[in-house]
Order: structure tokens, then sequence, then C-alpha cells
């Protein structure tokens, strides 16, 4: 049986049709998923009964079921483990602050890249998310937003798994939560985020919506990053770079640079120049973030010191960049924490 969030709106056409009904109902059906957010077709009160019955026979309804649900301390940063069909497990956050509510998404069941410091490369691979899967992550914290009149503004992809390697899969997600006859996210509010997988990068530049780029750099020459993102051995800097000067050639977008900041790895003066040089002539931005320690993980949060005289380095040599406080430390929230906590329990307590 097909779920229905994993169907097109033609495929959803198509299905009403070979059934004998007007067109207009898949505008309906559209609008009670993606604007109303309604789980079920029973709730579609405009719908003539046989035709409700009809749908909740014929599709599957649910690719999500969440099992855990952890709060920051100040109330601002939820996270979630949801169950999959086949067991498997991810996680999604969603972050408010001042005017955004941002959801960060997963895209894999682990990581195929295997970074040292993330606890989900530390996790191993399991399988692809289905378009369906990516979105309605979205969409169950839309839903607990809704009732407050709230909205999801923005949708990055930094949960678990390396989006570019899921590219088909993660932007299906984009073009539906894109869909202006539905939930109607401007391809601005979208970010992706890789660990440097080149093929998608290049693709990523073909594509006509204007989604941001984030690439997740956190090393300045290559013996330094074949060991915290070991796609770096097939992608080298001198390649992801030049696959980063031709997206900002023919995007004339800029590209956020994420930098890891691991005490005396990666974080000297002489990074940030080197970091300035191999960014340079790009739109660029860099975003600092002192290391969320996993328990694996040999490496350590750089000193307040020490970041500091690595932003002033930085911007000293022109770089622009920000200093992102790691939001929701107290609830796991780096990448694959939640997930790695409940494989260490005995039981997990369904919440919500
Ligand atoms: N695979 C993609 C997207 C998911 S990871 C990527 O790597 O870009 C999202 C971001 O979290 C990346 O920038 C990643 O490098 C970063 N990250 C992972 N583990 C981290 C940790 N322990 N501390 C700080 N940032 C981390
Ligand atoms: Fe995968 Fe990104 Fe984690 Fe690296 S940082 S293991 S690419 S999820």
């Amino acid at each position: 049986m097909i779920d229905v969030f994993e169907m097109q709106y033609e495929e959803l056409l198509e299905l009403l049709s070979s059934w004998g009904e007007p067109s207009y109902r898949a505008d309906q059906i559209w609008s009670w998923i993606y604007r109303s957010l309604v789980v079920q077709a029973n709730e579609m009160h405009n719908l003539p009964r046989e035709l409700r019955r009809r749908l909740e026979e014929s599709l599957g309804w649910q690719v999500l079921w969440p099992v855990d649900r952890l709060l920051s301390g100040d109330g601002l940063t939820e996270k979630v483990l949801f169950h999959l069909h086949d067991e498997e497990t991810i996680e999604s956050v969603l972050m408010r602050y001042e005017e955004r509510r941002t959801v960060c998404v997963s895209t894999q069941v682990g990581c195929p890249v295997g970074c040292s410091f993330c606890a989900t490369g530390q996790s191993g691979f399991k399988r692809n998310l289905t378009a369906g899967e990516i979105l309605a992550q979205v969409l169950h914290f839309a839903r607990g937003l809704a009732p407050a009149g709230a909205h999801i503004t923005n949708v990055v992809f930094m949960g678990m798994g390396e989006p570019l390697m899921n590219y088909d899969a993660t932007w299906e997600a984009i073009r539906r939560l894109n869909d202006h006859r539905g939930f109607n996210l401007g391809a601005r509010h979208f970010t992706i985020s890789t660990a440097g997988w080149v093929p998608g990068i290049r693709d990523m530049a073909q594509e006509k919506q204007a989604v941001g780029l984030g690439i997740s750099l956190h090393a300045t020459n290559d013996e330094l990053r074949n060991q915290l993102v070991p796609l770096n051995r097939r992608y080298p800097l001198a390649v992801l770079t030049r696959a980063c000067r031709e997206y900002t050639r023919k995007t004339r977008r800029r590209i956020t640079f994420e930098y890891a900041l691991m005490d005396g790895v990666n974080d000297t003066p002489a990074h940030a120049k080197e970091l300035a040089e191999l960014t340079q002539g790009l739109l660029r931005h860099v975003n600092l973030i002192p290391l969320n320690p996993t328990s694996e993980c040999e490496y350590r949060p750089s000193r307040k010191d020490r970041i500091e005289r690595f932003r002033r380095a930085l911007e000293a040599s022109g770089v622009p960049c920000t200093l992102r406080i790691s939001r929701g430390v107290d609830i796991q929230a780096g990448c694959g924490q939640l997930r790695a906590r409940s494989r260490d329990r005995t039981r997990v307590e369904p919440n919500s």
C-alpha cells in the first residue's frame, strides 16, 4: 500500500481520476494534507463519505511514529525521536529563536560518511529516507505549532545523514514543501548542508529553486580533513572548492561554511588564515560552532579564549562569520545523539 506522503500531486490526481473523481478533489485533499495538516481522510469534511473511506482503505497515512521527546531547559528547542515502518529510528529538532521556527531534519538512517566527531557518523549507515519520511518530520512540528497560529519558517537538512547522497528524495521533499498549492514554504527558507559530496553540489547548481547551501568544512588542509571527514579522501579540498566556485559562478548564491572548533585541532589563527585563503573569491559566510562532544569522540570543544582568537583572525582576513552558540546541549541536540541515547536504554517511553 502506498503512503499518501510518498505521492506527488500528479500521482494523486491520477489515482482519483482512475476512481472517476473530478480533478478538484486532488486540490482539496492536497490542501487538507499540506495546509490543514490532517493525518486522516476521515477529517476531510468536504469530501463525500465514500471517498474518505476509500482513501483510508487504499492509502497509508503515517510514515513516522514519535517515540521520545526532549525539551531544552529554556523550552525553545525540542527534539523528537521517530520510529519508521521498519523499526529504524531517526531524530529531528525544532528550534525557536526570535521570529524563526526552524526544523532540522534527517535524510538518512545513520550516515555513510562516518565523520569522527559526529554521533550519527559513529552509528554507521542503514538506509536512505524516502521523500515522505523527510517531509513528514516538518509536518509533525508544523502540526504542533498550528494551534498557536505559528508556522515553520525554515527547514535545514542538518539532522542525521548526508542529504546530497540521498539527492532525489531530499529534493522531492523540498519541492513538495515548496508547492504553493500546499505547504508553500519559499525556496530560500531551505538550507542543505553537505560534508562535500561534489556530484550533489554540481547538481544543486542546476536547480531552479534558490535553496541555501552549507558546506561542513571543519578543516583547512587535506591531512586533517581526511581524518575528520573521510569523504575528503574521495573529494579533496581542491576538488571541493572548485565545485564551490562553479556553484557561486552559476548561481551567484552565497555559501555558508560550517566550522566546528575542536580544542588544539583546528582552532589556531594559522587555521583561520588558511580558511580565508581556501574560500577566497567565493560568496562566503562562515558559521563557527564549538564542537558538541559525543561520548565516543576523542575531540573536545575549543576553549572560549581560543574561539575568540580564531574569530578575530578570521575577521581580520576579511571573512564574514558568526559564532553559533550550540543550542539545546542539555537535550543532546548534536546530530544523532538522542538516538544513541535511546539505543543505550532498555526501553523507550512513547511520548506525544
Ligand atoms: N551530513 C551533513 C548534514 C548533517 S550534519 C553535513 O555533514 O553537513 C549537520 C552539521 O552538524 C554539520 O555541519 C556537521 O559537521 C555538524 N556536526 C556533526 N557532529 C557535530 C558535533 N559533534 N559538534 C558540532 N557540529 C557537529
Ligand atoms: Fe554524516 Fe554529516 Fe555526521 Fe559527517 S557530520 S557523519 S556527513 S551526518
